[in-house]
């Protein structure tokens, strides 16, 4: 039987992770990339519930934990860099979870896993997708014209190849937040702990400590859609410095950093609203699916799950409709469920005011507190939430031979 020839767009998680199921199911699998190499920015990010367990089938844990970034949690710290409340890794689901890592550590590794078996292409990107009788006609942007069996795109919440398969169907649904995310040197006032910083109008600075010997720094401030995100990284980084200026705290040594910065990641905070994954030959996941925005913590938990499922949809039906249809049937309910955001997300954490300020603090404080946390699990019956590993992940390996 020949194999059949997959091609995917975008080379970050979803990407990647499709590949490494697809290979294992016996799949040939090519992956465009629109970047000329790996992108490795952004700050940690976290591997939660089950995607774990998709991890520890992939056999990288091991590796994901020991680039674990050392971060102790996260302390809110006032314009004196006086600490005003502090949330310990581990002790509550906001802040520092159990198994961090550099989302671009995750990349290499999940690139270094795949690379031999598949095919990469840096620097290119689908033009034009056509449907041809068993096979999808791809046009790239160099001018190479080849054909597919099937067209997954993976290539992030601004995807354009999605708009080439389904138009302006999906929605992307802006929060009100502006997120910029960026390394700068470390610098003495650093530890172990991330610092968050509330500064007024609604703005957030955030500093992590990595294993890499810099600072992942990030600015938020809430604001109403402004297309932000289609200006070049050089306005970017202007409208950054007239934005966070007059900020306090230590936001002249973060926005002299950010002055020779290339890989800036900076975007409207959104969800990607889909009413389909799929049509014809071709099928979306990751973010460029189901973007849950990394105010819920899931977007990498989501992307490893979405890819791992629909690899074994394909993997167990001849026909690419029904794996595609499953696919949807078995992770579309959990997609529903983690995207619903909690009231008051994201201006509670992004208050205009001194008093919002001061009570965001109190309110971390209590948070923070066991005895609260105690009281918390008395009626949820739990110690933590646990949204986040309530799919019960199918084990495809029983029904193909790996
Ligand atoms: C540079 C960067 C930094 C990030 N930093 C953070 C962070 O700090 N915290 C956080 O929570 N989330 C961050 N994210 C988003 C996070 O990676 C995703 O929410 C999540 O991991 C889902 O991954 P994904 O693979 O679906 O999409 P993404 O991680 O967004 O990756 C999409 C990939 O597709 C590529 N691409 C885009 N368009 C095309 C195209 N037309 N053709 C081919 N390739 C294309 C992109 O270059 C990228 O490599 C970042 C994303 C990027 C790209």
């Amino acid at each position: 039987m020949t194999q059949k020839k997959v091609l995917i767009s975008g080379a970050s998680i979803a990407g990647p992770t499709l590949a490494f199921w697809l290979n294992r199911y016996g799949f040939k699998t090519t992956i465009v990339e629109r970047a000329e190499s790996l992108r490795l920015g952004g700050q940690n990010v976290d591997i939660k519930g089950a995607a774990q367990k998709v991890a520890q089938l992939m056999g990288i844990e091991d590796e994901i934990r020991a680039a674990d970034t050392g971060e102790l949690g996260v302390q809110f710290v006032n314009e004196a860099n006086v600490i005003q409340a502090a949330l310990p890794k581990g002790e509550s689901n906001l802040g520092t979870s159990e198994l961090e890592i550099l989302r671009g550590d995750l990349v290499k590794i999940l690139y270094n896993h795949t690379k031999d078996d598949v095919e990469y292409l840096f620097g290119n990107q689908i033009i034009q997708l056509d449907e041809i009788e068993e096979s999808v006609k791809v046009t790239f942007q160099n001018g190479e014209i080849r054909v597919f069996d099937l067209v997954i795109c993976a290539d992030g919440i601004r995807s354009r190849t999605r708009g080439l398969i389904f138009g302006e169907e999906p929605v992307v649904r802006p929060v009100g937040l502006y997120v910029s995310y960026f390394t700068i040197p470390r610098a003495a006032s650093d530890s172990r702990w991330a610092r968050w910083y509330n500064a007024s109008n609604a703005r957030v600075i955030v500093m992590r400590p990595d294993n890499e010997g810099t600072t992942r720094a990030s600015f938020s401030f809430l604001s109403e859609p402004m297309g932000y995100e289609k200006l070049s990284t050089m306005e970017q980084i202007s409208l950054l410095k007239q934005k966070f200026s007059d900020a306090g705290w230590e936001v002249k040594r973060v926005l002299s950093a950010l002055e020779n910065n290339t890989d800036i990641y900076f975007d409207a905070i959104s969800q990607v609203i889909a009413p389909r994954w799929s049509k014809g030959r071709c099928a979306m996941t990751g973010d460029a699916a189901f973007c849950p925005s990394p105010l819920t913590g899931m977007g990498v938990s989501l992307s490893v799950l979405g890819a791992y499922i629909l690899a074994g949809e394909l993997s167990t039906h001849t026909d690419h409709q029904q794996a595609f249809a499953a696919y949807e049937k078995v992770f579309r309910p959990y997609v529903t469920k983690i995207q619903k955001l909690p009231p008051g997300v994201p201006k509670l954490a992004h208050p205009k005011t001194k008093m919002g300020i001061f009570l965001l603090n109190t309110i971390i404080k209590i948070i923070s507190s066991k005895a609260v946390q105690k009281l918390g699990s008395l009626f949820s019956g739990k110690e933590k939430s646990s949204t986040d590993d309530t799919i019960e992940l199918p084990d495809y390996s029983k029904l193909v031979s790996v």
